[in-house]
Parts: C-alpha cells; sequence; structure tokens
C-alpha cells in the first residue's frame, strides 16, 4: 500500500488545529480543533469528513500540548483513521518563524528542532508551542517523516533592501532584527490560484495579495516570487488587523512609556490585543463593523475607514514595486466575505486600471473568482486561502519519493 495521507498540524498557544488529506486524489478526511488547552474546559471538536461526514465535540480538561496531540490520535483512531495507519505519510506542521534558516519545508530532526528553537526570541509567541506539537508528534511516531512548513519561507526571496530595515547594520544583524513576513503559505497558494485563474503560468503574472483575516497582511509577488510584504519582524506590522495597529510610528511607543508610564509589556499588549479593529471601534468582526456603519454608527465607520485607507496605500505601494500588475487579490475571512471592503479598497483606484463590478462582488461563492469588469487592465479576484492544503502539497512533494 502507497501511504498518501498527510496530517497537518497547526499548534498554537493554547490550541491545536488539524487536518488529515489523502494526496492520491486531494481528498480532506478529517479535521478538527483542541481549544482552550490548559483549562478545565477544553473543548476538542472533530468532524469526519469521508463516509458522509459527523461531528463529535466534547469538553474536559486537556492540560497540555502533549495530551491534545494523544486525543487527537484517540478521535482519528475512532475513525479507522489513526496515526498508525500505513497510509500515512507524514505528519506537516506549521511553523511560524523559519528566520533566514528555513527558505523550504524541511524534515525535522535534532538539528532542525534545535534551530527552530533558537528562532524562539524573533517568535516568542509562535515557535514554542509549535515546538512542542513537533515534540510530541515525534514521540507518537517517531518512525515517520515530521515535516515543518515555514510562514516565513515564501518570503526569502525579498531583495534586501525590501527587507532591510533602515536602522544601524550592527544592532540589526546582531539581533536578527529584519522583515521576515508571515501568512506565506497563503500568500503562494493564492498567487498561484490567482494565476491559474487568469490562465497563465505564476512566472507570467505579478500580483498583489490581500490576506485579510483576524491577523492581515498584503504582499506584492513577481512572477511568483514575492519581492515584498507588509508584516515585519513580528506579525504587528502593515494592515490594520482585527487586533493589531499595523504600521505606526516607532515613537508612540518610547512616548507611551516616558508620558504614560505604561511598562513595554503593557505597550505590548495594547499594540497586539488592544488596537486594530477593536481598539477603535471594541469590535473585530467586520461583519458586524459593517452591520454597525450601516446603521450611522460613526466609531465603527471611522475604523472603516482606517481600515481601508491602509489597505488602498498597500495596493499604491505595491503597485509601484511591481511596476505593472496583473491581477489584485482578496483572500482569507474578510477579503473572502466582505463585499464592502473589496469595494471600498479599489474604490477611486481607476487610475491604477482598478474598479470593482458591483455584481459580480457581491456575489457569494467559495470558488476562485474575478470580480473586475470584463477587460479590466488589472484584474481584481477573490480566493479562498487552504493553507492546510498547501502545507500538505508542499509535504508530500518532499516525501513521496
Ligand atoms: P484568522 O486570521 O483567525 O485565520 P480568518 O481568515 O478566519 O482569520 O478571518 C476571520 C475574520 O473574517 C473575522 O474576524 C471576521 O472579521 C471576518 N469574516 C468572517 N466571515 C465574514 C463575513 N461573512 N463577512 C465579513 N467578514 C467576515
Amino acid at each position: 500500500m502507497t501511504a498518501t495521507r498527510v496530517l497537518v498540524l497547526n499548534s498554537g498557544s493554547s490550541s491545536v488545529k488539524y487536518q488529515l488529506l489523502d494526496m492520491a486524489d486531494g481528498s480532506r478526511l478529517a479535521m478538527g480543533l483542541v481549544e482552550r488547552i490548559g483549562e478545565e474546559t477544553s473543548r476538542i471538536k472533530h468532524t469526519l469528513l469521508a463516509d458522509g461526514g459527523s461531528t463529535r465535540e466534547r469538553t474536559g480538561p486537556v492540560p497540555d500540548h502533549s495530551a491534545a496531540l494523544k486525543a487527537v490520535a484517540a478521535e482519528l483512531d475512532g475513525d479507522g483513521l489513526g496515526l498508525d495507519s500505513p497510509e500515512l505519510a507524514a505528519i506537516g506542521h506549521r511553523v511560524v518563524h523559519g528566520g533566514l534558516t528555513f527558505t523550504a519545508p524541511t524534515v525535522v530532526d535534532d538539528a532542525v528542532l534545535r534551530e527552530i528553537e533558537r528562532l524562539v526570541p524573533v517568535a516568542p509567541l509562535h515557535n514554542p508551542a509549535n515546538i512542542t506539537g513537533i515534540r510530541t508528534a515525534r514521540q507518537l511516531r517517531p518512525d515517520l517523516p515530521q515535516v515543518a512548513v515555514f510562514d516565513t519561507a515564501f518570503h526569502t526571496t525579498m531583495p534586501e533592501y525590501a527587507a532591510r530595515y533602515a536602522i544601524d547594520v550592527e544592532t540589526a544583524d546582531a539581533h536578527r532584527i529584519r522583515r521576515y513576513g508571515f501568512h506565506g503559505t497563503s500568500h503562494a497558494y493564492v498567487s498561484r490560484k490567482t494565476a491559474a485563474l487568469l490562465r497563465r503560468t505564476p512566472d507570467e503574472v505579478n500580483v498583489i495579495v490581500l490576506h485579510l483575516g483576524n491577523g492581515a497582511s498584503a504582499s506584492a509577488v513577481a512572477g511568483g516570487v514575492c519581492v515584498d510584504t507588509s508584516m515585519g519582524l513580528t506579525p504587528l506590522e502593515g494592515l490594520v488587523m482585527g487586533t493589531r495597529s499595523g504600521d505606526i510610528d516607532p515613537a508612540v511607543i518610547f512616548h507611551l512609556s516616558r508620558v504614560a508610564g505604561m511598562s513595554i509589556d503593557g505597550i505590548d499588549a495594547l499594540l497586539n490585543k488592544k488596537s486594530g479593529l477593536v481598539g477603535l471601534c471594541g469590535d473585530n468582526d467586520m461583519r458586524e463593523i459593517v452591520r454597525r456603519t450601516d446603521e450611522g454608527d460613526q466609531r465603527a465607520q471611522l475604523a472603516f475607514d482606517i481600515y481601508v485607507q491602509r489597505l488602498k496605500k498597500y495596493i499604491g505601494a505595491y503597485t509601484a514595486v511591481l511596476g505593472r500588475v496583473d491581477a489584485v487579490t482578496f483572500t482569507a475571512g474578510v477579503g473572502e466575505n466582505s463585499a464592502p471592503v473589496r469595494a471600498a479598497a479599489v474604490a477611486g483606484l481607476e487610475g491604477l486600471g482598478l474598479a470593482v463590478d458591483p455584481g459580480l462582488n457581491a456575489v457569494r461563492s467559495e470558488n476562485p473568482r474575478l470580480i473586475s469588469p470584463e477587460g479590466s487592465r488589472v484584474a481584481v479576484a477573490v480566493i479562498p486561502t487552504d493553507e492546510e492544503r498547501e502545507i500538505a502539497q508542499q509535504v508530500y512533494a518532499l516525501v513521496k519519493d
């Protein structure tokens, strides 16, 4: 029997998301989530997608990631899809920060694990959970390839002048301070799918990808290669996000410290958790914000306008970076679902060759689609992202021979 299945694990600080895919036909066999790890009321939700589909849910204490992964293995086992199945080819792990070392998916051994650990200072919120996930999976199936797929990898092609901050070179290098970018798996997948939608190959097209989820980032992709992206050393830079500020004058931090007497941890929490849409209007769900603006809510309107202004700035900047743009593509929760955000982000950019057809923009669909008027100079597209599938494909391509 050939092993064609890949289990994709996305271990966050208090959650583990997983999907089991069969790369023989691309089908999704099972998916699920363990959340609130470490609390009394942890929740496991497991969905079997094969055989017509069914969902099981239960709550109870899951003390740590090791217990979470064992619970995932038990759920899969219950459906005859356990980790000991000979059809399982590999386990793919989403790892947020791969620094400059990891430019491609990598089979994990002790040296790789040490290097991912070495990157913890630049990704303190994310890499520790990813490492725990890998360690536990290795204990469960020591003989199986464990492959790390890095959020930063797609952006390692950025030229030095896009990746380097204009700060003292020695200081920056001593602390590995540079722009790494994130959401790379999504930007890679969506830019490639955009080329397919345009019936071209990735090397023929220049695309601006707008990944607008709770976290949000933009990238400029020239001929399939990332040349700039909006997130930086951490996922805080760039677009306005659900709870993160995106770009601000760094002197705001000195000001909050010196004048408002805030601690560094307090400022960190302010900019990462209490800013962005939530800081501006109290909500970070775009559906709720649009509903409030429809009712004439001024705070929600201002939050929406600030969000859109930032998007326009990045579309303009990346048009300049790319020189020629073939498509602007919206993806992730907001990008795939919010017609008002897409319309507003492109409004007034006719000079850049951009327009949205209101009828096409209003269509709700889970398929990749164009929303620009026929014959537009620059295509505007909506492409649902699928990070798990992209991870599974990259993992399978690495281990299948
Ligand atoms: P994450 O970054 O957590 O992976 P997602 O890509 O799932 O996020 O995006 C989540 C966000 O998408 C929500 O916070 C919400 O703002 C937005 N969203 C989801 N569905 C809709 C919808 N139907 N209309 C507008 N916005 C939506």
